[in-house]
């Protein structure tokens, strides 16, 4: 089934850049999809525009058969988990009350929250013992990458949009997260939009892989071995 849904999409901002050109893209639900290209070619207000961050100035787009535009924005970001390489943790907040957070907002009790966020850290490979008491300061940089991950799962949406999500860690860790976060994926299920600069990260990650060329176009869309020409 298609989770999402990107028919005759454009963006143009008031300043007249076009961000984005007539795009058509379907995302399978458990689908794991990476939007690829150069700096500038439209990739971040693709996402922005899945999320409603950005308005399209022409198309349609749907989450499971729901258009964004006529649906409750807060029903619409309760289904998605946002994650950007900037993540933005809270700083004089603990990690586990980082990742407490939009439960709270969503009226869970603090109890449950509180428990729900350790067991958040424990599926991204951070040991609540060591980590949740500690600050954001107190920890890598790929370690906040992994408490942003969980605090976009924490309201258990069934997408998750990632703006360049490992771009900001050193090669090695990044190769840990890519490999830990597709498993994470697969066990979870989640359908998932992913944007980076970096081919080698998207036909790693990508089921399928949108290449986006100048100008906000779409030039090619299949798996990885169709892009690089295998049979
Ligand atoms: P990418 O993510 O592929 O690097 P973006 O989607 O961030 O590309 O940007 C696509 C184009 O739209 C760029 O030319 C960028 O400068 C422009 N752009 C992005 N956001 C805005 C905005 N708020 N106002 C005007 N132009 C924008
Ligand atoms: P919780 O039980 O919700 O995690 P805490 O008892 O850890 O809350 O702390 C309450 C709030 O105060 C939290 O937002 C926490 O991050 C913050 N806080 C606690 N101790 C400190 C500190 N030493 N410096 C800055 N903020 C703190």
């Amino acid at each position: 089934t298609v989770m999402i849904r990107l028919s005759g999409v454009g963006k143009r901002f008031d300043d007249d850049t076009v961000a984005v050109q007539d795009l058509d893209l379907e995302v399978l639900a458990g689908e794991m999809v990476v939007l690829v290209g150069p700096s500038g070619c439209g990739k971040s207000t693709t996402l922005k525009m899945i999320n409603r961050l950005v308005e399209p100035t022409t198309g349609t787009i749907e989450i499971d058969g729901q258009d964004v535009t006529t649906a409750d924005p807060v029903k619409l970001r309760r289904g998605i988990g946002y994650v950007i390489q900037q993540i933005g943790l809270f700083p004089h907040q603990r990690i586990v009350t980082n990742v407490m957070t939009v439960p709270l907002l969503y009226g869970e009790s603090k109890a449950h929250a509180r428990a729900r966020a350790v067991e958040l850290l424990e599926l991204v490979g951070l040991d609540p013992e060591r980590y949740a008491d500690r600050f954001p300061h107190q920890l890598s940089g790929g370690q906040r990458q992994r408490v942003g991950v969980a605090r976009a799962l924490a309201a258990d949406p069934p997408v998750l949009l990632m703006d360049e999500p490992f771009g900001a860690v050193d090669p090695i860790v990044r190769v840990r997260l890519q490999e830990e976060f597709l498993r994470l994926q697969r066990e979870l299920g989640k359908t998932v939009v992913m944007v980076t600069h970096d081919i080698d990260e998207a036909v790693k990650m990508g089921d399928r892989v949108a290449v986006f060329a100048e100008g906000g176009r779409l030039a090619q869309y299949g798996t990885p071995a169709e892009l690089l020409g295998e049979p």
